[in-house]
């Protein structure tokens, strides 16, 4: 799995909302010194909606099918996500690897091999229903370990959602890591708006 943070709004977009809100524009340069502060206790107040005026977009790359179909359940999120066809022509041309599939690294010796045929089998029965019907029939068997690419355009208060509810068991735990890993591409002056949801 690899994320990488494309594009990031400032945390000044939320102290400039806040502020709006209660006519105080005028304390803008106080706390943009002290941004943590002031967004701290916008989010004790529950007042979250505005720190939606920060957005994120990430590049994640090798997520599993399993866990795209979870992640695409927050409705609050953007997704532009690599097509079914175009990652059954990675099967088709011949490159049915370990590489293109997730294993959990709980399998180890005999289980793990045994994961690795049934989904190289399955990716193979793909790749011939797809060669003699085309891969409109053919994608209907992909397994869900099967890897996927996609960007993902959220906004701060949906993102601490998604940690609240998937940095740990019971979400499942490919979803943990990909929590983990968003988190360690966040900049830094940002992180301090999700560690709650790892501790
Ligand atoms: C451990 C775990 C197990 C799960 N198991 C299942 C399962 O067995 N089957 C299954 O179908 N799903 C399952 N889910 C998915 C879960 O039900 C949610 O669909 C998913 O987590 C998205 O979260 P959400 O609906 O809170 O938020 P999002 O879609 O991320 O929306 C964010 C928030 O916006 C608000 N919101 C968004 N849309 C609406 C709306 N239409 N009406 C009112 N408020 C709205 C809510 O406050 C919501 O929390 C599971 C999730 C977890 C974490």
């Amino acid at each position: 799995m690899k994320v990488e943070l494309l594009s990031h709004s400032p945390l000044s977009n939320i102290i400039h909302a806040g502020l709006t809100c209660t006519d105080r524009l005028d304390k803008l340069p106080h706390y943009l010194a002290f941004p943590e502060t002031f967004i701290n206790r916008l989010l004790r107040a529950g007042h979250e909606s505005v720190i939606e005026h920060v957005v994120y977009t990430f590049k994640i790359e090798d997520i599993t099918r399993g866990l795209l179909q979870q992640l695409a359940r927050h409705r609050l999120i953007s997704l532009s996500v690599q097509s079914t066809r175009w990652a059954l022509d990675r099967v088709l041309d011949g490159t049915v690897m370990e590489e293109l599939f997730y294993v959990p690294e709980e399998l180890e010796g005999a289980d793990r091999d045994k994961y690795i045929e049934v989904a190289l089998k399955q990716l193979q029965q793909a790749r011939t229903l797809a060669e003699a019907f085309g891969n409109d029939v053919g994608k209907y068997i992909i397994p869900e370990c099967m890897y996927t690419d996609l960007v993902m355009t959220v906004n701060a208060r949906e993102l601490r959602h998604i940690f609240q509810l998937r940095a740990k068991p019971p979400a499942l735990k490919e979803f943990n890591i990909l929590v983990r890993e968003i988190y360690n591409v966040l900049p830094d002056s940002h992180k301090f708006m999700f560690e709650e949801f790892l501790e």
